[in-house]
């Protein structure tokens, strides 16, 4: 039987099975076979019946010597066979199922599994598992005797269905599948061919075979997605065309010279990389991975000024208002000197001022434009527009690039705006704020190239990051009120405790209440930054902070303390254990940025259960290091943030357990797409159907058509 035959046509389905069958997302035979148990139960050991123990699961095989179906109190329905065999006797009982009176008959013998009790010398199963055994022998048996599988289910079908149909999907079509993966790679990587694989996994014949087969699967699962990556990229570099930009690079070397600092060899290494990509005909589609205060940004305005300097435009996408505001402020100071115009639009420009940056934008007088992601949607038309950068702090930008990708890849609505016009698609550089571990940047950005920025700047102190005891909270008030009459600048981070943000605000004005009244702080100014405030008040606040004039900030949100204040050297965050690790260190990264000590406390009880997570930022300064623990910790949907995040729905792989297998995965498709671009080679037929199969329909992204 073809894999790819409706499931409604193997034997044991009808329409209706078909039917319950589809809400678990199988239509084909193949997807029956992918539909792969949630767990297995190993109940190779059968119970002979005088030796069923009350309470404990248990499998036994016995025959059935009578049978009746009784009518209870209430209406409900007793059916009671009697059973014995080795030499014993026992009883089931099932409730409210009359129909078994006429499948369970004197003579046949059952495989039965679950709970026992016993009454004086009684045993009863209750409500077990069952099957009936075609010749009394488990040989073939499918809920017992064996190790077995357990599934996914829908309501109206069983276990014991499913292993039937899983059965018949092994015996008919699992024959037919030619193995994807070439036997080469196979053999390099030691793993299990398809059908060993696709059996195993099903009906394990030893405990350790549902891993290995497991394995394999996800293999195949990672292998697949890498591959539609690989043939997205390619198709996308064939389809779309974009400016080759190659500048004299004076404009470069005009802003290197203005610069306080000069680049490190980590910032001209992924430079280099991003101005090699714009260099080409083909669109750039790259994420620049940097830990939290790495120099992102003036890698990115590097770049700007090289499309500047051949009069291309570029537009900045922050992830929220203030950070566009302040990345607004710098370009104005880092470009306005060099005659390169940038201008600032928000989702509240007023309407004239709006309308003059359209105009100005649309006859090429502005350079970069700065905003949100919001500018995308309100009809901005650029004059030539070939460079798009998305600052994505992440998390936050997790959903907003899902909700881009949703209307078009990043840039793509600005892309598919210039297509229309008969024009080019834009040079696309997305920059991720927290590093992301490679296992889940090759899942989630697999179709971009990446350039790592793993050096910090020289003299970049880290935090001293210390767990506080609330007891200790007093002195430490004390000690930040000193540094703070020395000029320097603190924040008070309150999470989001609550759904309701009226809450927090709750929490964190009271924050402030007790701070004012705290002796050590007497004559010292406290402000107060939430996420309910109108955006000319979080400026004014923000400004406020920066100058000096209060120098200490209560803040609710996360998103709004990712502003660049060189001289915040300190940072209290309240309930730690509610944050990602990552999400702090992110944090952790807003202070210290101006160089010497600076110093990060986390008021965290010695005795909480968070204790000894939080005890991974006091080791490690590292952002990718504490990115893998908080991804080991919290697996991938809490790590980034949501479970709308934007991974592919995998079938068997776990990013967590299966950690190491994407980067081999995307080796091997890599050396695959080498020898075979568009995966059109006979021997690939196979590999080429499992992508089509397994994210072909899903997502445009994935698209290999
Ligand atoms: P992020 O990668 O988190 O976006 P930023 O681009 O905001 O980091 O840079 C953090 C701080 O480091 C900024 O104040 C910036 O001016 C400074 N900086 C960037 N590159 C260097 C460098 N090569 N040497 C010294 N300071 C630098
Ligand atoms: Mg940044």
């Amino acid at each position: 039987m073809d894999p790819n035959t409706q499931v409604q046509y193997l034997k044991g389905v009808g329409p209706r099975k078909a039917s319950l069958l589809k809400r678990l997302e199988v239509q084909t035979v193949r997807d029956l076979l992918w539909h792969l148990p949630r767990a297995w139960l190993d109940r190779s050991r059968l119970t002979p019946l005088p030796q069923l123990v009350p309470g404990a699961q248990q499998t036994a095989v016995a025959m059935v010597r009578s049978a009746r179906l009784r009518r209870a109190r209430g209406g409900m329905t007793i059916f009671e066979a009697d059973l014995e065999g080795d030499g014993g006797h026992a009883s089931a009982a099932w409730f409210n199922q009359p129909f078994l009176a006429d499948r369970i008959r004197p003579g046949q013998f059952l495989l039965l599994s679950g709970q026992v009790r016993v009454d004086q010398d009684a045993r009863q199963f209750t409500h077990p598992e069952y099957e009936i055994l075609a010749d009394g022998g488990t040989d073939d048996a499918l809920s017992g005797g064996r190790i077995v599988p357990v599934y996914p289910l829908t309501a109206g079908l069983t276990q014991r269905m499913l292993r039937v149909l899983v059965r018949a999907a092994l015996d008919e079509a699992a024959v037919h599948l030619r193995d994807p993966l070439p036997p080469a790679l196979r053999e390099r990587l030691c793993l299990p061919d398809l059908s060993w694989a696709l059996e195993r996994v099903h009906f394990p014949v030893a405990p350790e075979d549902a891993d290995k087969a497991r394995d394999r699967l996800a293999f195949d699962e990672f292998a697949a997605l890498q591959l539609a990556f690989g043939l997205a990229r390619r198709r996308r570099d064939r389809a779309e065309a974009a400016i080759p930009l190659c500048p004299a690079g004076l404009l470069q070397q005009q802003l290197r010279t203005a610069l306080p600092f000069a680049l490190t060899d980590g910032q001209e290494h992924v430079l280099s990389e991003i101005l090699a990509d714009m260099a080409r005909p083909g669109p750039m589609n790259r994420l620049l991975q940097g830990d939290v205060g790495s120099g992102k940004t003036v890698v990115a305005a590097l770049a700007i000024l090289a499309a500047a300097e051949v009069g291309v435009q570029s537009a900045y996408l922050a992830p929220t208002e203030i950070l566009a505001a302040q990345q607004a402020q710098l370009f104005e100071q880092w470009f306005g000197p060099l005659g390169v115009k940038s201008a600032l639009l928000l989702g509240r420009t007023p309407a004239a001022e709006r309308r003059r940056l359209h105009a100005a934008l649309a006859a090429g007088e502005i350079a970069v434009l700065v905003g949100t992601h919001a500018i995308l949607g309100v009809g901005v038309e650029f004059s030539r527009l070939g460079f798009v950068v998305v600052d994505e702090q992440h998390r936050f930008g997790v959903l907003q690039r899902q909700r881009l990708r949703d209307k078009g890849e990043h840039g793509a609505v600005v892309g598919e705006r210039a297509a229309a016009a008969g024009e080019v698609s834009p040079h696309c550089l997305v920059m991720s704020a927290t590093p992301i571990p490679r296992t889940l940047s090759l899942t989630l950005y697999g179709d971009l190239d990446v350039s790592l920025l793993r050096e910090m700047p020289a003299g970049r102190v880290s935090p001293i990051t210390r767990l506080v005891d609330d007891r200790r909270r007093a002195p430490m008030l004390r000690w930040i009120a000193d540094r703070l009459r020395e000029g320097e600048r603190a924040f008070f981070v309150h999470p989001l405790v609550e759904e309701s943000e009226l809450v927090d605000l709750r929490d964190a004005t009271s924050a402030v209440e007790e701070l004012k009244q705290h002796p050590s702080f007497a004559g010292i100014e406290i402000g107060l930054l939430h996420g309910r405030m109108k955006g000319p008040e979080k400026d004014l606040v923000v400004q406020r902070f920066r100058d000096g004039k209060v120098p200490c900030l209560v803040t609710t949100t996360v998103v709004e303390v990712g502003v660049d204040i060189p001289r915040a050297t300190i940072m209290v965050i309240e309930h730690p254990d509610r944050f990602g690790l990552s999400q702090l260190h992110q944090l952790r990264g807003r202070i210290g940025r101006g160089g010497g000590a600076s110093h990060l406390f986390l008021m965290a009880s010695a005795k909480g259960p968070a204790h000894a997570r939080l005890q991974v930022l006091v080791r490690h300064a590292d952002g990718f290091q504490v990115a893998e623990e908080d991804l080991r910790l919290r697996g991938p949907g809490e790590f980034l943030g949501t479970a709308q995040s934007g991974l592919p729905r995998f079938r068997v792989a776990d990013l967590v357990r299966d950690r190491d297998l994407p980067v081999r995965a995307r080796a091997e498709a890599e050396r695959i797409l080498a020898e075979d671009p568009d995966l059109t080679a006979p021997e690939h037929a196979e590999l080429r159907a499992l992508v089509q199969y397994l994210y072909g329909a899903r997502m445009r992204l994935y698209e290999v058509g």
